[in-house]
């Protein structure tokens, strides 16, 4: 036997999960029902049929606790899964930690992203039910690249609302949309009636992911062979990202490991909970075991947000969601973490932040940066400024641990590579970044505008 340590955890292609795992089976309080915004009455099936297929609907609500994943899904899916699970052995001994650090990588896949995950299976599906065209937003890039492959895939047309900040700071997501045949907009555009309503109130509106999302939904609505794709905050989005957490369990029963804390960035709430869900199975059983979610505290969703009704979008077209919110029309400042600058957070995650089953913090952009730039010297990988907030996450518990002279094992989320974000990266290293507080007063001013459900 080697002695040569080796940071790799392997799993072969026939060890990966063939079932997603839906936490609504086992979680003490389901989310709220959904509200349709235009009769304030609760979501039937039948109104989200406009805008998704029926196989998806299906998902958001069943309660089975395993749904199959389709075969041709899982075969997409062996083209980069499973993904690493690594041993940050490194980083451990960079931070004098007596923790045990493992990140689970998704950005191996061609897009960078965890996305990949769910825009294969959400592509698969619409294909199926005879969809021609799907329309979404995106905020950093990551979604629109992933819906883009995937439409590729299998022979759909991609429409992409990008907001506009996001459009001029990462020019190459959008050759990269466009490379695998998709449409890019930015976002406002005057493609749509939300978009040109937002441009008519402020021609240089930086845009927000609640608006892109207006501008895609009405777009899918308003065309009989399109529907929408959203790349977060849905329970069947949700459903399909548990492929990480349930990879990362067996990979960790390959080395006889467990952890004691699981992290993940949250921006809609889809990497924390894919990777910490098959683990909260377990402590719904009785298992000792922490998930962190971690935000931006330039949009301090969870940790700031009230728990209540609210719009998905700013146009108010989405239905109405119990989660945390900063308020719909909420526009969060342009920090480089464009993937996180949501004013909501996912129902499922909300609902399990608001019954105490999981944590939150907040973190200013420099610190998370500073903690990326460690990671990247140490593990040779440069994060997503998303990510690098699952990472300095990750820095605070491997330091608590330390000061605590306890062993720990820490698990984190790494969702996607910062490839595309060298601007962001340059901003860092150039002094350039500034730590934007959120604006208590604007959000104050936007949760008067929550629609009142009883
Ligand atoms: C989109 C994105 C996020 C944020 O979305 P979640 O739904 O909260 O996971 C985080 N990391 C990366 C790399 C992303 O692309």
């Amino acid at each position: 036997m080697s002695k040569l340590r080796d940071p790799k955890v392997i799993l072969s292609a026939e060890e990966m999960p063939t079932q997603w795992y839906n936490i609504m089976a086992d979680m003490p309080n389901l989310p709220a029902p959904g509200i349709n915004p235009g009769t304030l009455e609760p979501l039937g099936p039948e109104a989200l049929q406009a805008i998704f297929p029926m196989e998806l609907i299906k998902q958001e609500v069943t309660q089975e606790r395993f749904v199959e994943i389709p075969d041709e899904v899982q075969e997409l899916y062996r083209l980069w899964r499973p993904a690493p699970l690594m041993r940050a052995y490194r980083l451990e001994k960079a931070l004098d930690t007596p923790a045990k650090i493992f990140y689970k990588y998704e950005g191996t896949n061609p897009t960078g992203s965890h996305k990949l995950n769910t825009s294969i299976p959400q592509a698969y599906y619409n294909k199926q039910a005879g969809i021609k065209r799907l329309a979404t937003e995106t905020g950093a890039g990551q979604w629109g690249s992933a819906l883009s492959l995937a439409c590729s895939f299998f022979g759909l047309e991609c429409m992409v609302y990008m907001v506009k900040v996001s459009y001029h700071q990462k020019p190459y997501r959008r050759s990269f949309m466009e490379l695998f045949g998709a449409q890019v907009a930015a976002s406002p555009s005057n493609l749509t009636e939300a978009g040109r309503r937002a441009l008519e109130e402020d021609p240089d509106s930086l845009g927000s992911l609640g608006l892109a999302i207006s501008e895609a939904v009405e777009d899918a609505a308003s065309r009989d062979d399109t529907n929408y794709a959203l790349g977060s905050v849905l329970n069947h989005v949700i459903l399909h990202q548990t492929v990480i957490g349930l990879e990362s369990k067996k990979q960790l029963e390959k080395v006889d490991e467990y952890p004691d804390v699981v992290i993940g960035c949250c921006g809609g709430g889809s990497n924390f909970s894919g990777i910490s869900f098959p683990f909260l199975a377990d402590k719904f059983g009785g298992r000792k075991i922490r998930a962190v979610a971690v935000e931006p505290a330039a949009c301090p969703t969870l940790t700031k947000g009230v728990f209540a009704y609210d719009f998905g979008d700013t146009a108010k077209l989405t239905p109405i969601l119990k989660m945390y919110t900063l308020g719909h029309d909420f526009m969060p400042p342009g920090i480089h973490a464009g993937g996180l600058r949501y004013h909501g957070a996912s129902p499922l995650v909300s609902q399990l932040y608001h019954d105490g089953t999981i944590e939150t913090v907040a973190y200013t952009q420099n610190e998370v940066f500073e903690a990326a730039v460690t990671f990247a010297r140490t593990e040779g990988i440069v994060p997503a400024p998303e990510s690098a907030h699952a990472v300095k996450g990750a820095f605070a518990e491997a330091l608590a641990a330390k000061e605590a002279g306890e062993e720990r094992t820490i698990l984190f989320s790494l969702s996607g590579h910062g490839y595309f974000d060298f601007a962001s990266y340059d901003a860092y290293l150039g002094g350039k970044l500034e730590d934007i507080a959120y604006s208590s007063a604007s959000v104050q001013e936007s949760l008067k505008k929550l629609p009142s459900i009883k």
